[in-house]
């Protein structure tokens, strides 16, 4: 690629997508000094990178499926992840509780000394056999479990991870434009013409290279494209989670396996609930993606069968569905589906195309790394790779710092709480500065929404994270959605309004 002075919105690369492959793209290209630009339609990370079961994992469940390639590469991945966002993932223990009515005890213990293998060198815990019988993670288990495995994954915000990528790709110089939908690309002699549209003006970009990180909608390119031979089967699965007040009073999640010979999560979160999750269904493209009352029902039965605690659909506060796009191979069942990713690089008339394919949060920043590479190499332009080793914004410190730098804030904000200062520590990491700034007392952060969501840090995300409406706001910039009441909602839409 000549450099050449660039017109705005001339770009060197341009990715259709914002969710978490398409942001770690941006960031990745952006960072080996390319121009770059993303458009999303809808707010960064709403689809897919927004309704995971928002862990740092190998996939325990993978090795059934042989998918050693994949376990081993996402495994090294939530190690070097976690020490790159510290503030937004963390190390969380699982308990595999066994009875006589599971898969044997010698097979799950097999895996996870295969898990451990694979793993390599790692901070994390090893694997161990635990007795349920005697331990606190028991107790709230049906009687019938008293023994189990105990291993580690992280834990990771999955919305504000893509949102990190995009602020950090800006910041490197590169373009993100959220609720902007791509309506049309052409191919012209040695460039792609983009057209996109957003609520107040449509305007085009120009770009050597393009990337399709659409994710369920990978293939809507080829449509809006007219080119019908860019189309692979893709096949789309459905997954949901509930979301219920908290089960248990510890930090430990739980894997469950399920008579079907799936496995479910149940994981605390946000300090006074519980996530279960996930589903999966076959999914159509144009149905609602929601979590439906036979989901539900699935999910709490499944989780009834291992707590003490007996779920009703009634017990639900919250849930949300995401859809994921897997190669098609109707031979397996989904959840044999590979999650592994791929892509398909072409280039014609000087105008390059890649299309990525499946792919997890575990993996995005490894495909993200690998996709630029790819293009690196088609381009015949050496640029380095630097993501392994950069923290994202706010998490340039060591996780066994953590306790200690909230005691910092605390020390610095005397005016806050424990549970506020941990919040916003989850949240902003080291930025937390940035956005408290020089207040000494509560008064000074403005309006109270409810929940400690003070009128700073509504300006902040309005302001610093792209956040346009109370959504984006209290499901994605955070989670304060489950703690407001309605009428605090509908207040702070109406604030968000009045902004805008
Ligand atoms: C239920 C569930 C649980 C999961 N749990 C985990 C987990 O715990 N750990 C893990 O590692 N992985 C997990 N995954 C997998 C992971 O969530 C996905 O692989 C990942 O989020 C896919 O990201 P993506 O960027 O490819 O797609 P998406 O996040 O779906 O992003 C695609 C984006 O493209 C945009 N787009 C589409 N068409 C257009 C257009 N015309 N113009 C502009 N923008 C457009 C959409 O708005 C969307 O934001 C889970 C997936 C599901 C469904």
């Amino acid at each position: 690629m000549k450099k050449k002075t660039l017109d705005e919105n001339d770009f060197d690369i341009f990715v259709i997508g914002g969710g978490v492959n398409g942001a770690g793209i941006l960031r990745d290209a952006a960072g080996r000094g390319y121009k770059c630009g993303l458009a999303d339609m809808g707010d960064f990370g709403s689809a897919t990178s927004s309704s995971s079961t928002k862990l740092f994992h190998g996939g325990l469940r993978y090795l059934e499926s042989y998918q050693f390639r994949l376990v081993k590469e996402s495994l090294r991945e939530r190690d070097l992840l976690l020490n790159l966002m510290p503030h937004i993932s963390w190390p969380v223990k699982f308990i595999l509780p066994h009875n006589k009515n599971l898969r044997p005890y010698w097979i799950l213990r097999l895996g996870l000394y295969i898990y451990d293998l694979l793993a390599g060198s790692t901070k994390l815990s090893k694997s161990v056999g635990i007795n349920l019988r005697n331990n606190t993670v028991g107790s709230c288990l049906d009687k019938s479990f008293t023994r189990g495995l105990a291993y580690t994954d992280c834990w990771v915000e999955d919305s504000r991870l893509v949102l990190l990528n995009i602020l950090d790709a800006e910041k490197k110089g590169a373009k993100a434009f959220s609720y902007s939908r791509v309506t049309n690309v052409q191919r012209k002699n040695g460039y792609w013409l983009v057209s996109i549209k957003s609520k107040d003006r449509s305007f085009e970009v120009k770009t050597r290279v393009l990337i399709n990180t659409m994710g369920p909608w990978v293939n809507s390119l080829s449509q809006l494209e007219k080119n019908k031979n860019n189309q692979v089967m893709v096949r789309l699965i459905k997954g949901s989670h509930i979301v219920v007040r908290k089960l248990f009073n510890h930090n430990s999640a739980y894997i469950f396996q399920g008579k079907d010979g799936r496995i479910i999560f149940s994981i605390p979160y946000e300090n006074d609930f519980t996530l279960i999750g996930t589903t999966e269904v076959e999914h159509k493209m144009g149905n609602e993606v929601k979590c439906s009352d036979e989901e539900k029902d699935y999910l709490c039965n499944f989780a009834s069968g291992y707590f003490q605690r007996k779920l009703t659909k009634k017990d639900i506060v919250w849930d949300y569905s995401g859809v994921r796009a897997l190669y098609e191979n109707k031979n397996v069942e989904a959840r044999n589906a590979s999650r592994d990713y791929s892509f398909q690089l072409e280039e014609k008339k000087g105008a390059v195309l890649l299309i990525v394919y499946g792919g997890k949060i575990t993996t995005y920043r490894k495909l993200a790394e690998k996709a630029v590479s790819k293009i690196t190499a088609l381009l015949n332009l050496k640029r380095k790779e630097w993501t392994a080793t950069k923290h994202l914004p706010g998490g340039g410190f060591k996780l066994e710092d953590k306790e200690k730098l909230i005691v910092g804030i605390l020390k610095k904000y005397k005016f806050l709480n424990r549970n506020w200062a941990e919040r916003l520590f989850k949240t902003f990491g080291t930025d937390v500065e940035k956005v408290l700034g020089k207040a000494k007392t509560k008064k000074d952060l403005g309006r109270n929404f409810g929940s400690d969501l003070t009128e700073r840090e509504v300006l902040w995300y309005i302001n610093q994270e792209h956040a346009r409406c109370v959504e984006d706001l209290i499901w994605r910039r955070s989670k304060l959605g489950l703690r407001l009441s309605s009428k605090q909602i509908r207040d702070l839409s109406s604030y968000i309004k009045k902004l805008n």
